[in-house]
Protein backbone atom coordinates (compact mmCIF):
# COMPACT_ATOMS: atom_id res chain seq x y z
CA UNK A 1 0.00 0.00 0.00
CA UNK A 2 0.93 3.27 -0.79
CA UNK A 3 1.70 6.03 1.99
CA UNK A 4 -0.92 9.01 1.94
CA UNK A 5 0.07 12.06 0.96
CA UNK A 6 -0.02 14.61 3.74
CA UNK A 7 -0.22 18.38 2.76
CA UNK A 8 0.69 20.49 6.69
CA UNK A 9 -2.00 19.64 8.79
CA UNK A 10 -3.13 23.17 9.87
CA UNK A 11 -3.81 24.41 5.91
CA UNK A 12 -7.07 22.65 6.58
CA UNK A 13 -7.68 25.24 8.43
CA UNK A 14 -6.04 28.09 6.56
CA UNK A 15 -8.89 30.86 5.44
CA UNK A 16 -9.65 30.49 2.12
CA UNK A 17 -9.38 34.02 0.02
CA UNK A 18 -12.58 34.96 -1.72
CA UNK A 19 -12.25 37.22 -4.67
CA UNK A 20 -15.12 39.27 -5.76
CA UNK A 21 -16.76 37.73 -8.17
CA UNK A 22 -17.21 38.06 -11.83
CA UNK A 23 -21.05 37.33 -12.79
CA UNK A 24 -22.07 37.32 -16.68
CA UNK A 25 -24.47 40.15 -17.50
CA UNK A 26 -23.92 41.85 -13.91
CA UNK A 27 -21.60 45.18 -12.69
CA UNK A 28 -18.56 43.88 -10.79
CA UNK A 29 -18.04 46.02 -8.02
CA UNK A 30 -16.26 43.80 -5.96
CA UNK A 31 -12.80 44.14 -6.27
CA UNK A 32 -12.03 47.81 -6.18
CA UNK A 33 -10.85 47.59 -9.37
CA UNK A 34 -10.54 51.10 -11.97
CA UNK A 35 -13.66 51.04 -14.64
CA UNK A 36 -12.07 51.22 -18.39
CA UNK A 37 -9.22 49.25 -19.86
CA UNK A 38 -5.34 50.24 -20.32
CA UNK A 39 -4.91 53.27 -21.79
CA UNK A 40 -3.52 53.69 -25.51
CA UNK A 41 -0.16 54.24 -24.54
CA UNK A 42 0.12 51.49 -22.03
CA UNK A 43 -1.48 48.80 -24.46
CA UNK A 44 0.73 49.50 -27.21
CA UNK A 45 3.78 49.33 -24.52
CA UNK A 46 1.89 46.11 -23.48
CA UNK A 47 2.21 44.46 -27.23
CA UNK A 48 5.52 45.59 -27.96
CA UNK A 49 6.59 43.86 -25.03
CA UNK A 50 4.58 40.11 -26.46
CA UNK A 51 7.03 40.00 -28.77
CA UNK A 52 9.86 39.08 -25.85
CA UNK A 53 7.89 36.18 -24.11
CA UNK A 54 9.82 33.71 -25.59
CA UNK A 55 12.53 35.09 -23.16
CA UNK A 56 12.20 35.11 -19.13
CA UNK A 57 11.49 38.67 -17.63
CA UNK A 58 13.83 40.41 -16.18
CA UNK A 59 14.76 39.14 -12.74
CA UNK A 60 15.28 42.21 -11.14
CA UNK A 61 12.69 44.61 -12.64
CA UNK A 62 15.36 46.72 -13.25
CA UNK A 63 14.10 49.34 -15.52
CA UNK A 64 11.13 49.39 -13.27
CA UNK A 65 13.26 50.21 -9.91
CA UNK A 66 14.41 52.65 -11.55
CA UNK A 67 11.93 54.42 -12.85
CA UNK A 68 10.24 54.15 -9.90
CA UNK A 69 13.59 55.71 -7.81
CA UNK A 70 13.53 58.46 -9.66
CA UNK A 71 9.61 58.72 -9.64
CA UNK A 72 9.56 58.64 -5.92
CA UNK A 73 12.79 60.25 -5.26
CA UNK A 74 14.33 57.00 -3.23
CA UNK A 75 17.38 54.85 -4.33
CA UNK A 76 16.75 51.75 -5.57
CA UNK A 77 18.45 49.99 -3.30
CA UNK A 78 15.21 50.82 -1.03
CA UNK A 79 12.48 49.07 -3.81
CA UNK A 80 11.31 45.52 -3.81
CA UNK A 81 9.23 44.38 -6.56
CA UNK A 82 6.85 42.13 -5.97
CA UNK A 83 3.95 39.90 -8.22
CA UNK A 84 1.29 42.13 -6.51
CA UNK A 85 1.50 43.60 -3.43
CA UNK A 86 -0.19 40.46 -2.02
CA UNK A 87 2.69 38.69 -2.74
CA UNK A 88 5.17 41.30 -1.20
CA UNK A 89 2.69 40.76 2.11
CA UNK A 90 4.01 36.99 1.94
CA UNK A 91 7.48 38.03 1.31
CA UNK A 92 7.38 40.59 3.79
CA UNK A 93 6.07 37.77 6.55
CA UNK A 94 8.74 35.13 5.12
CA UNK A 95 11.63 37.76 5.60
CA UNK A 96 10.69 38.42 9.12
CA UNK A 97 9.31 35.83 10.82
CA UNK A 98 10.56 32.35 12.28
CA UNK A 99 7.57 29.85 13.25
CA UNK A 100 5.02 30.92 15.96
CA UNK A 101 6.12 34.48 16.32
CA UNK A 102 3.60 37.34 15.81
CA UNK A 103 2.12 39.76 12.78
CA UNK A 104 -0.47 42.48 14.44
CA UNK A 105 -2.75 43.83 12.11
CA UNK A 106 -6.57 45.16 12.97
CA UNK A 107 -9.67 43.47 11.97
CA UNK A 108 -11.50 43.74 9.70
CA UNK A 109 -8.61 44.51 7.31
CA UNK A 110 -7.36 43.13 3.98
CA UNK A 111 -8.52 39.76 3.83
CA UNK A 112 -4.97 38.46 2.88
CA UNK A 113 -2.88 39.18 5.99
CA UNK A 114 -4.80 36.26 8.22
CA UNK A 115 -3.63 34.02 4.70
CA UNK A 116 0.19 34.82 4.40
CA UNK A 117 0.44 35.03 8.03
CA UNK A 118 -0.51 31.49 8.54
CA UNK A 119 0.89 30.23 5.21
CA UNK A 120 4.34 31.87 6.85
CA UNK A 121 4.12 29.73 9.85
CA UNK A 122 3.66 33.07 11.82
CA UNK A 123 1.09 34.35 14.53
CA UNK A 124 -1.67 36.51 13.71
CA UNK A 125 -2.63 39.02 16.25
CA UNK A 126 -5.57 40.61 15.08
CA UNK A 127 -7.01 43.96 17.21
CA UNK A 128 -10.49 44.81 16.43
CA UNK A 129 -10.99 48.61 14.41
CA UNK A 130 -12.72 50.85 16.78
CA UNK A 131 -16.63 52.34 17.01
CA UNK A 132 -15.65 54.34 13.81
CA UNK A 133 -14.12 51.21 11.93
CA UNK A 134 -10.95 52.90 12.05
CA UNK A 135 -7.47 50.99 13.30
CA UNK A 136 -7.43 51.12 17.13
CA UNK A 137 -3.66 52.09 17.32
CA UNK A 138 -3.37 52.21 20.95
CA UNK A 139 -5.28 48.98 21.32
CA UNK A 140 -2.75 47.96 18.03
CA UNK A 141 0.22 49.46 20.61
CA UNK A 142 -1.24 47.57 24.24
CA UNK A 143 -0.96 43.65 21.92
CA UNK A 144 2.56 43.95 20.98
CA UNK A 145 4.49 41.18 22.64
CA UNK A 146 8.46 40.47 22.49
CA UNK A 147 7.08 38.15 19.96
CA UNK A 148 5.68 40.59 17.29
CA UNK A 149 7.81 41.23 14.29
CA UNK A 150 5.93 42.82 11.71
CA UNK A 151 2.82 45.07 11.80
CA UNK A 152 0.24 46.03 8.70
CA UNK A 153 -1.48 49.06 8.94
CA UNK A 154 -3.49 49.46 5.71
CA UNK A 155 -4.15 52.91 4.90
CA UNK A 156 -6.40 53.50 4.17
CA UNK A 157 -8.18 50.18 5.36
CA UNK A 158 -9.48 48.34 3.24
CA UNK A 159 -12.40 47.34 3.23
CA UNK A 160 -13.86 49.87 5.69
CA UNK A 161 -11.64 53.16 3.53
CA UNK A 162 -10.86 54.25 6.93
CA UNK A 163 -7.47 56.11 7.37
CA UNK A 164 -4.91 57.35 10.17
CA UNK A 165 -4.09 60.76 10.58
CA UNK A 166 -0.41 62.03 10.37
CA UNK A 167 -0.23 63.00 14.30
CA UNK A 168 -1.20 59.77 15.53
CA UNK A 169 0.60 57.45 12.95
CA UNK A 170 3.94 59.58 14.48
CA UNK A 171 3.28 58.73 17.71
CA UNK A 172 2.55 55.18 17.18
CA UNK A 173 5.47 54.94 14.93
CA UNK A 174 7.52 56.45 17.90
CA UNK A 175 6.02 54.13 20.35
CA UNK A 176 6.46 51.00 18.22
CA UNK A 177 9.75 48.97 19.39
CA UNK A 178 12.27 49.71 16.94
CA UNK A 179 12.90 45.90 15.89
CA UNK A 180 9.25 45.32 14.72
CA UNK A 181 8.82 46.93 11.14
CA UNK A 182 5.53 48.68 10.49
CA UNK A 183 4.33 47.95 7.13
CA UNK A 184 2.07 51.00 5.52
CA UNK A 185 0.08 49.36 3.15
CA UNK A 186 -0.69 52.12 0.75
CA UNK A 187 -2.88 49.91 -2.48
CA UNK A 188 -5.61 53.04 -2.34
CA UNK A 189 -3.27 55.96 -1.67
CA UNK A 190 -3.94 57.46 -4.62
CA UNK A 191 -7.57 58.25 -4.00
CA UNK A 192 -6.15 60.08 -0.69
CA UNK A 193 -7.32 63.84 -1.16
CA UNK A 194 -6.69 64.49 2.48
CA UNK A 195 -3.75 66.13 3.45
CA UNK A 196 -3.75 64.91 7.06
CA UNK A 197 -3.33 61.36 6.00
CA UNK A 198 0.23 61.11 5.30
CA UNK A 199 2.19 59.77 1.92
CA UNK A 200 4.05 56.53 4.06
CA UNK A 201 7.36 57.62 2.08
CA UNK A 202 7.32 60.82 4.71
CA UNK A 203 8.48 58.33 7.45
CA UNK A 204 10.47 55.64 5.82
CA UNK A 205 13.22 57.65 5.21
CA UNK A 206 14.55 58.23 8.41
CA UNK A 207 12.52 54.74 10.25
CA UNK A 208 14.34 51.89 9.23
CA UNK A 209 11.41 49.96 10.91
CA UNK A 210 9.12 51.41 8.04
CA UNK A 211 8.06 49.92 4.54
CA UNK A 212 5.60 51.32 2.36
CA UNK A 213 3.22 49.01 -0.01
CA UNK A 214 1.98 49.99 -3.22
CA UNK A 215 0.27 48.37 -6.23
CA UNK A 216 -0.25 49.09 -9.91
CA UNK A 217 -3.64 47.26 -9.52
CA UNK A 218 -5.87 50.09 -8.22
CA UNK A 219 -5.17 53.59 -9.39
CA UNK A 220 -3.29 52.34 -12.26
CA UNK A 221 -5.71 49.74 -13.73
CA UNK A 222 -3.29 47.07 -14.20
CA UNK A 223 -4.86 44.20 -11.10
CA UNK A 224 -4.87 41.75 -13.95
CA UNK A 225 -0.89 42.05 -15.02
CA UNK A 226 -0.04 41.67 -11.48
CA UNK A 227 2.84 44.01 -10.13
CA UNK A 228 3.13 46.25 -6.45
CA UNK A 229 6.38 47.38 -5.46
CA UNK A 230 7.89 47.85 -1.51
CA UNK A 231 10.05 50.86 -0.40
CA UNK A 232 12.01 50.01 3.00
CA UNK A 233 15.25 49.96 4.84
CA UNK A 234 18.06 48.37 2.37
CA UNK A 235 18.02 45.40 4.87
CA UNK A 236 14.32 44.52 4.69
CA UNK A 237 14.28 45.07 0.88
CA UNK A 238 17.54 43.14 0.57
CA UNK A 239 15.27 40.16 2.25
CA UNK A 240 12.39 40.44 0.52
CA UNK A 241 14.72 39.89 -2.76
CA UNK A 242 15.80 36.59 -1.25
CA UNK A 243 12.01 35.33 -0.87
CA UNK A 244 10.88 36.73 -4.20
CA UNK A 245 9.49 33.41 -6.27
CA UNK A 246 12.05 33.81 -9.29
CA UNK A 247 10.38 35.56 -12.32
CA UNK A 248 7.17 36.09 -11.15
CA UNK A 249 7.13 39.76 -12.38
CA UNK A 250 6.10 38.76 -15.72
CA UNK A 251 7.52 41.33 -19.14
CA UNK A 252 4.14 42.62 -19.66
CA UNK A 253 3.46 43.50 -16.19
CA UNK A 254 7.23 45.64 -15.85
CA UNK A 255 6.98 47.17 -19.46
CA UNK A 256 2.88 48.13 -18.08
CA UNK A 257 4.16 49.48 -15.14
CA UNK A 258 6.54 51.49 -16.43
CA UNK A 259 3.94 52.89 -19.29
CA UNK A 260 1.26 53.84 -16.88
CA UNK A 261 4.11 56.06 -14.62
CA UNK A 262 4.60 57.51 -17.96
CA UNK A 263 0.61 58.25 -18.05
CA UNK A 264 0.49 59.16 -14.25
CA UNK A 265 -1.16 62.52 -15.01
CA UNK A 266 -4.02 61.02 -16.88
CA UNK A 267 -4.31 57.96 -14.96
CA UNK A 268 -4.24 60.00 -11.74
CA UNK A 269 -7.31 62.66 -13.45
CA UNK A 270 -9.17 59.27 -13.55
CA UNK A 271 -9.27 58.71 -9.64
CA UNK A 272 -10.25 61.97 -9.29
CA UNK A 273 -13.19 61.77 -10.95
CA UNK A 274 -13.84 58.19 -9.04
CA UNK A 275 -13.12 60.96 -6.08
CA UNK A 276 -15.62 62.67 -6.95
CA UNK A 277 -18.00 59.82 -7.68
CA UNK A 278 -17.08 58.61 -4.45
CA UNK A 279 -18.74 62.10 -1.92
CA UNK A 280 -22.05 61.59 -4.46
CA UNK A 281 -22.12 58.26 -3.77
CA UNK A 282 -21.45 58.29 -0.23
CA UNK A 283 -23.85 61.42 0.41
CA UNK A 284 -26.95 59.21 -1.69
CA UNK A 285 -26.51 56.48 1.09
CA UNK A 286 -26.36 58.53 4.03
CA UNK A 287 -29.56 60.18 2.69
CA UNK A 288 -31.09 56.85 1.75
CA UNK A 289 -30.57 55.96 5.77
CA UNK A 290 -27.45 53.78 5.52
CA UNK A 291 -24.14 54.40 7.76
CA UNK A 292 -20.99 54.75 5.91
CA UNK A 293 -18.15 56.18 7.38
CA UNK A 294 -16.08 58.32 5.46
CA UNK A 295 -13.81 56.70 2.89
CA UNK A 296 -10.34 57.69 1.60
CA UNK A 297 -10.11 55.14 -1.30
CA UNK A 298 -12.07 53.92 -4.05
CA UNK A 299 -14.95 52.26 -2.33
CA UNK A 300 -17.58 52.25 0.58
CA UNK A 301 -17.98 50.28 3.30
CA UNK A 302 -22.10 49.67 4.70
CA UNK A 303 -21.56 47.98 8.16
CA UNK A 304 -24.81 45.80 7.78
CA UNK A 305 -23.99 42.65 10.38
CA UNK A 306 -26.47 40.26 9.97
CA UNK A 307 -28.31 41.85 6.78
CA UNK A 308 -24.93 41.82 5.14
CA UNK A 309 -25.46 38.77 2.97
CA UNK A 310 -29.27 39.32 1.97
CA UNK A 311 -28.00 43.22 0.74
CA UNK A 312 -25.32 41.18 -1.28
CA UNK A 313 -28.15 39.03 -2.86
CA UNK A 314 -30.78 41.69 -3.16
CA UNK A 315 -28.06 43.54 -5.15
CA UNK A 316 -27.29 40.75 -7.36
CA UNK A 317 -31.01 40.03 -8.59
CA UNK A 318 -30.80 43.92 -9.06
CA UNK A 319 -27.67 43.25 -11.47
CA UNK A 320 -24.66 44.52 -9.04
CA UNK A 321 -21.84 42.24 -7.90
CA UNK A 322 -21.09 44.02 -4.44
CA UNK A 323 -18.55 42.14 -2.00
CA UNK A 324 -19.78 40.94 1.32
CA UNK A 325 -17.84 40.61 4.31
CA UNK A 326 -20.63 37.88 6.01
CA UNK A 327 -22.17 38.92 9.57
CA UNK A 328 -19.59 42.45 9.51
CA UNK A 329 -20.56 44.92 6.38
CA UNK A 330 -20.44 45.10 2.38
CA UNK A 331 -17.72 46.85 0.48
CA UNK A 332 -18.61 48.26 -3.09
CA UNK A 333 -16.51 49.82 -5.47
CA UNK A 334 -17.04 53.43 -6.85
CA UNK A 335 -16.88 53.09 -10.59
CA UNK A 336 -18.38 55.15 -13.52
CA UNK A 337 -21.04 57.35 -12.56
CA UNK A 338 -23.89 55.11 -14.59
CA UNK A 339 -22.67 51.99 -12.61
CA UNK A 340 -22.70 53.96 -9.37
CA UNK A 341 -26.16 54.95 -10.21
CA UNK A 342 -27.11 50.86 -10.74
CA UNK A 343 -25.59 50.67 -6.99
CA UNK A 344 -28.03 53.25 -5.62
CA UNK A 345 -30.76 52.24 -6.87
CA UNK A 346 -30.23 48.86 -5.76
CA UNK A 347 -29.19 50.43 -2.34
CA UNK A 348 -32.30 52.29 -2.38
CA UNK A 349 -34.62 49.42 -3.01
CA UNK A 350 -32.97 47.22 0.26
CA UNK A 351 -35.62 46.41 2.87
CA UNK A 352 -34.04 47.28 6.28
N1 LIG B 1 -3.32 45.65 -0.01
C1 LIG B 1 -4.59 45.97 0.06
C2 LIG B 1 -5.05 46.79 1.19
C3 LIG B 1 -5.49 45.57 -0.92
O1 LIG B 1 -6.78 45.90 -0.82
C4 LIG B 1 -5.02 44.80 -1.99
C5 LIG B 1 -5.92 44.33 -3.09
N2 LIG B 1 -7.20 44.03 -2.77
C6 LIG B 1 -3.67 44.48 -2.01
C7 LIG B 1 -2.84 44.91 -1.02
C8 LIG B 1 -3.10 43.62 -3.06
O2 LIG B 1 -3.17 44.15 -4.30
P1 LIG B 1 -2.33 43.56 -5.49
O3 LIG B 1 -1.80 42.23 -5.08
O4 LIG B 1 -3.27 43.48 -6.62
O5 LIG B 1 -1.21 44.53 -5.69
Amino acid sequence: MSAPINPRADLAALPAYVPGRSVPGAIKLASNEVPGGPLPSVADAISHALQEVNRYPDMGSQALTARLADELKVPESRIAIGCGSVSLCQQLVQAMCAPGEEVLYAWRSFEAYPIVTQVGNATSIKVPLDGTHTHDLAAMLAAITPKTRLIFVCNPNNPTGTAVRRRELASFLDAVPSDVLVVLDEAYREFVTDEEIPDGLEFVADRPNVAVLRTFSKAYGLAGLRVGYAVGHEDVVTALRKVYVAFSVNTLAQTAAIASLGAKDELLTRCSRIVEERGRVRTALIEAGFEVPETHANFVWLPLGERTVAFAEHALDRKVVVRPFAGDGVRVTVSTPDENDLFLEAARAFER
